[in-house]
């Protein structure tokens, strides 16, 4: 048993375990995430991955990996695989096997049988329209369904039935008998069990029942040895039928029983965390699919070059409460930067390429090599080679004909600039198309000049970056912005009208040699453009922006 480690900040789940284990209510805790088969995990799953594994990682208890597989017509074992994978390269692994709540479909019917037995269930034969004028509103009361006082020899026929398929689908359900006039709707005689003729992943076709969530939730938390099952705020009501469900069953009813507490979900401006609506994205192919790097899935982020610490430390940053609010983009974007600019190393890449001649520099084809280094803060990081030549590129935003002002501190004609671990360059002239376009520059170098940081004692401020032309290899830029232009596009209407039509942006333009060996999703630093990865899909050399150096939102 231990305390909150001390480095993490205290939040009202650690309070509630604190006092649960000094209560001696629970030997070790034992958590779980649950997450439904049916899309690939995003952002807000995140949180919850790290606050449930974590959780375990820092009390030395367990935390299990369960698919909250109730629903066939909807999942599917390509978001399984998918949500193993996220889960693991987040950092975590759960304990044991994996878990899926269809592993208990045999309990869960047994249970529904003890609840008929007990007379605390019932099948009830309203048709869906009844159901719900039955059910009453939240100022008035419902009224008890004709079906309320059947036997229970009664209804473990008529439930039997039901598992046979003897009855066809939406004729009737499983319910609970509860208290038709509850405040809390949810306890107006829930349904526990409907009937799908459906194929499942896991089961195949060996149940035409299928259990509902709240019934099949509790149970499993229970049958795992969960201790504390937490989910997020919309489910506050239902912890009411939570507990009902296992205070009514005779193998739960105990004092180490699973609790549930709830927390805020995180909610992300300028994106959304609907699993329904990150669907129609991808199904209207207004996105590459589920892993495009606008996304807000894990795989989307991982491909844009997240890394999983960034990702950890970014639900660290946010925190668990019980507030609902808008996420600001900026602390994801803080926390994301703050990792690379630690751990990436540096490199340079042209994104608008214009190509600079260096008029005095041997005309017989020799390049120099130089060593800069991988990181300017970190030494050990070592130190890589790159070229310098009679021809280089530059980034087209970093030469002006004429000087425009004082403050400009970048290329133009008699105006000297630091080539980035080169040397100092002037501008001589430029060549230009039929419409005015600037083709190629003209510049001289000063040989004296060669030098990683600028000690010569030259008073030239400016510092751009280039790649030698030579050796420089092509390659694709995917800028992206964010996805969508309002910051609740989950509000909208149709939110599909809110999407930015800007969020990507394709340049190609020249990368150091060493980059053509780049792993897929390492983050690089292109100095002065930004953070980078290698796209994981893509047979050619394609950059994808992480983010920006700093915090701008463009546009
Ligand atoms: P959606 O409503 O978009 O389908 P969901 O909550 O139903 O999402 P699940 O697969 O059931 O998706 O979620 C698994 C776990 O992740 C649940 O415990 C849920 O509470 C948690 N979770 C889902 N979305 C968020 C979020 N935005 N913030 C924090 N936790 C979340
Ligand atoms: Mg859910």
């Amino acid at each position: 048993m231990s305390d909150t480690p001390v480095e993490k900040p205290v939040n009202f789940i650690r309070n509630i375990i604190d006092a649960d284990l000094a209560e001696n209510k629970h030997d070790s805790i034992h958590t779980r995430f649950p997450p439904e088969p049916n899309g690939y995990l995003h952002i807000g799953h995140a949180k919850s991955i790290c606050l449930n594994f974590g959780l375990a990682q820092d009390y030395k208890g367990q935390c299990n990996l369960r698919f909250d597989d109730t629903n066939p017509t909807k999942e599917d074992m390509e978001y399984v695989e998918s949500i193993k994978k996220d889960v693991q390269w987040l950092g975590f692994d759960w304990s044991g096997d994996i878990c899926y709540s269809s592993n208990y479909f045999d309990k869960f019917y047994q249970y529904a049988m003890e609840l008929i037995d007990k007379g605390l269930a019932y099948v009830c034969f309203l048709n869906a329209e009844e159901t719900r004028e039955y059910r009453g509103t939240l100022k008035e009361a419902g009224k008890n369904s004709p079906y309320r006082d059947t036997t229970p020899e009664e209804n473990r026929a008529l439930f039997e039935k039901m598992k046979a398929g003897e009855f066809e689908e939406g004729k009737c359900v499983l319910r609970a008998k509860i208290d038709m006039a509850s405040p809390v709707m949810c306890m107006r005689d829930p349904a526990l069990y409907r009937i799908r003729f459906a194929h499942h992943h896991q089961t195949g076709d060996a149940w035409c029942i299928y259990p509902m969530y709240d019934f099949a939730h509790c149970i499993s938390d229970a049958i795992e040895g969960i201790t504390h099952s937490l989910c997020t705020l919309e489910f506050q009501d239902n912890r009411r039928l939570y507990d009902w469900f296992l205070d009514h069953l005779e193998d739960f009813n105990k004092p180490d029983r699973p609790h549930q507490y709830e927390f805020s979900r995180l909610n992300l401006e300028y994106t959304m965390m609907s699993k329904r609506k990150l669907h129609q994205l991808v199904d209207d192919k207004l996105v590459e699919g589920w892993d495009d790097p606008r996304m807000p899935t894990i795989s989307g982020m991982r491909r844009r070059g997240y890394s999983p610490a960034s990702i950890r430390d970014f639900a660290e940053r946010v925190g668990i409460s019980k507030v609902d609010s808008m996420t600001d983009m900026a602390i994801l974007e803080a926390a994301v930067r703050d990792d690379l600019n630690v751990n990436a190393p540096r490199t340079m890449g042209v994104i608008d390429p214009i190509k600079v001649i260096i008029e005095n520099y041997p005309e017989n084809g020799s390049i120099e090599t130089i060593d800069a280094p991988v990181h300017p803060q970190n030494e050990s990081m070592g130190t890589r080679q790159i070229h310098f030549g009679r021809e280089i590129y530059i980034d087209r935003a970093d030469f002006e004909e004429v000087k425009p002002n004082k403050k400009f501190q970048r290329l133009a004609i008699d105006k000297e600039v630091r080539l980035r671990n080169a040397y100092i360059i002037n501008g001589t002239r430029c060549d230009k198309d039929a419409d005015g376009n600037i083709t190629t520059i003209y510049a001289t170098y000063d040989p004296d000049t060669l030098g990683k940081n600028p000690e010569d004692g030259r008073k030239v401020k400016g510092v751009i970056h280039f790649v030698e032309a030579s050796k420089a290899v092509p390659a694709e830029f995917r800028l992206y912005d964010r996805l969508f232009t309002v910051e609740n596009p989950a509000k909208e209407d149709d939110f599909e009208a809110v999407l930015n039509p800007n969020s990507l942006e394709i340049k190609h333009g020249f990368v150091e040699p060493a980059l053509t060996q780049a792993t897929p999703e390492q983050g690089y630093q292109f100095e002065r453009e930004g953070y980078f990865c290698r796209d994981n899909k893509a047979d050619t050399l394609v950059f994808n922006k992480t983010v920006g150096l700093r915090e701008v939102w463009n546009k």
